[in-house]
């Protein structure tokens, strides 16, 4: 069978039999797969260590139904500025972790894949924000057909003018005043920074204060778990790093996150 090639992010990896390694790919042109690379542990001529979590490759696969295989591949990639920063990691392996937990099997989205390839390149380049996480999930739920419904109550249908008091509801939902008795309250100032987060594609170009964010996050946090059917392996290694002490976490050897499905 024919190999094709392809730009690929690597979602998740692991060890398989003495010298193997399955990882799931995010290639540009296919989908998600999961693939075997022959002799990955051994061989570093044709994979060179670029089977890791995160990666962005030039790979040569070879696609089947159940499990493709990779037969070579080249490091676009490997963000050394993430990797060296026990947030940064944190962060994108759950941004690979939770697009490997939606993506169905492939299926191609390059709209997807640019979002998780922009995201990875300004966690390389730029700081650690909060921010940036949110700006993410709500593109990428967007892209995956689960935008926001900031603008409607979703118990009572009811429309919301931008002033109008929002709670949020079990699963993310936004609740208008009356649906919504006991959740946390969602202010204008949020929703308007989650409708732009949504009109521009670009990383950095919105920022929320604090409140904003929390509230943003409670929204994104409850909307991402109501499609997923158990919790996310990253999501708690994330939270852990994000409240211990900054010196404490960073003074800690760096996990890579292994795929355990
Ligand atoms: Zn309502």
């Amino acid at each position: 069978m024919e190999a094709s090639r392809s730009e690929a992010i690597v979602l998740g990896a692991m060890d398989y039999r003495e010298s193997d390694r399955i990882v799931t790919l995010f290639p540009l042109q296919h989908g998600k797969v999961r693939g075997v690379a022959k002799g990955a542990k051994r061989s570093m001529r044709r994979f060179g260590g670029a089977l890791e979590p995160f990666a962005r490759l030039g790979v040569e696969l070879v696609v089947r139904e159940g499990l493709s295989s990779l037969r070579g591949a080249d490091i676009v990639s490997l963000y050394p500025r993430i990797r060296a920063d026990l947030l940064k990691i944190a962060l994108a392996g759950y941004a690979v972790e939770i697009s490997d937990r939606f993506l169905p099997d492939g299926a191609p989205s390059p709209r997807l894949f640019r979002l998780l390839a922009a995201y990875l390149e300004h966690l390389e380049q730029g700081e650690a924000r909060a921010a940036d996480r949110r700006f993410f999930e709500a593109n990428f739920l967007n892209i995956l057909g689960y935008r926001l419904a900031l603008d409607r109550c979703a118990a009572c249908g009811e429309e919301l003018s931008p002033e109008a008091a929002r709670r949020i509801g079990t699963g993310g939902a936004v609740l208008c005043g009356a649906c919504g008795r006991v959740g946390t309250p969602v202010g204008p100032g949020t929703v308007r920074l989650l409708t732009l987060c949504l009109g521009t594609g670009r990383f950095g170009a919105v920022t929320f204060p604090p409140a904003a964010l929390r509230e943003a996050g409670e929204l994104l946090d409850g909307a991402i778990s109501a499609h997923l059917a158990r919790p996310l392996n990253s999501l708690a290694f994330l939270r852990q790093i994000e409240t211990e002490p900054l010196d404490a976490a960073r003074t800690r050897r760096p996990v890579v996150q292994e795929e355990t499905n």
